[in-house]
């Protein structure tokens, strides 16, 4: 790995309380003082920690503000979704430095290969790491996507050309819910502590993940693809994962009408007119799959993180329909969160799912670090 742990705490902590001198990090993390100074220097010669001018202080040497280094390293995001592959590029002060820019591809078996050229394209010598993000299962040893709604018919996909390509830089790919999930524990600092199940749903898209102190939780059977494949005896589509009524097919503009384009779904799902007894079919089975989940797994805060969740009636009549719906008891105590924000496939989620790697260890899903050689220091 490129980042030892102790560098890690000091990453972490000048992230989220940064600016830090020496000596507060000293205090911050418990680590003597030589300890502090030996990683900071570590740190600064990969590009991930800068100086800031001196703070003069009343009688003793002066204080030297250490911030993460929003300039030297960058992050590479890349989401390989259903038609499309994107790059996006993050600095480690969470800055875009590089807009997503998306490419549609219509081969399930070209979705890597376009993967790659897009991150070879960008991929430059500043760049720390690459994450990756992808609809599916990864395979957690070898890296390659299992099961993927992304490539349907062409599963499993083959990540090889991906790892070649890009072995000179640090190598992250996961699962676009745990991108999402590293996306939030990386925004949102006051609730690490807490468990937290996180539902992230688009048109024809859910998943869920659950964080536990601060960590995904990879055995939860509901913190996975599960929950877009809860199923219900309803009539839809054929699922990509072969089934009929999985959730993700009833929430999908298909499920509505075979016409109905998008910006007809999101208008009717946003102005939510409670005679569209479509809509609300659709709507009611949604409302239970979610509150199931959260029955299930007894979060203490669950975020519902969709485009849909930006304060409309939607979001509201959603959380107040979810709070009936859940027991009792647990109703009481848990906290939701409308987090609104486009997470589904994209290539800046997975450019923070690669901060996130780097402030915590526990968010390398599949790395590329056991097996490549050390980065060269940035002079
Ligand atoms: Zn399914």
């Amino acid at each position: 790995m490129i980042i030892a742990s102790s560098q890690q705490v000091i990453l972490r902590h000048l992230w989220f309380n940064g600016p830090l001198s020496r000596s507060e990090l000293h205090h911050l993390t418990g680590m003597t003082p030589n300890a502090v100074g030996t990683e900071v220097i570590q740190l600064q010669r990969l590009g991930l920690v800068k100086e800031l001018a001196p703070k003069l202080s009343s009688g003793g040497r002066p204080q030297i503000p250490l911030i993460l280094d929003p300039s030297a390293r960058r992050i590479l995001g890349l989401s390989i979704e259903p038609g499309q592959v994107e790059v996006a590029e993050l600095g480690l002060n969470g800055q875009l430095t590089l807009a997503p820019i998306a490419k549609s591809i219509n081969q399930e078996s070209r979705l890597v290969a376009a993967a790659t050229h897009l991150a070879k394209e960008h991929c430059v010598r500043r760049t720390l790491l690459a994450a990756v993000s992808v609809t599916g299962l990864i395979d957690h040893a070898s890296g390659n996507i299992l099961l993927s709604s992304s490539a349907p018919h062409h599963s499993p996909l083959d990540t090889s050309i991906l790892r070649k390509e890009l072995d000179d830089v640090e190598l992250i790919i996961a699962n676009d819910l745990h991108a999402a999930a590293g996306r939030w524990a990386v925004t949102h600092r006051s609730e690490l502590q807490e468990d937290t199940l996180l539902i992230a749903f688009d048109d024809g898209r859910i998943g869920s993940v659950m964080v536990i102190n601060g960590r995904p939780n990879h055995g939860c059977i509901m913190g996975a693809n599960e929950l877009g494949h809860t199923r219900f005896p309803v009539p839809t589509d054929r699922c990509f994962c072969g089934e009929i009524g999985c959730l993700e097919r009833i929430f999908s503009r298909a499920f509505l009408g075979p016409t109905v384009a998008e910006t007809d779904f999101t208008q009717r799902l946003e102005t939510l007119d409670t005679q569209d007894a479509r809509l609300m079919e659709m709507l009611d089975l949604l409302v239970m799959a979610f509150s199931n989940a959260v029955n299930f797994v007894r979060p203490a805060r669950l975020v519902l993180a969709s485009r849909f969740m930006g304060g409309n009636v939607f979001a509201d009549w959603l959380t107040g329909r979810l709070r009936q719906s859940i027991l009792p008891q647990l109703s009481e105590r848990v906290t939701i969160d409308a987090w609104n924000i486009k997470l589904a496939g994209s290539a800046e989620s997975a450019a923070w799912l690669g901060l996130a790697s780097l402030l915590f260890e526990s968010w390398k899903i599949y790395s590329s670090a056991a097996t490549m050689v050390q980065n060269p220091p940035i002079v």
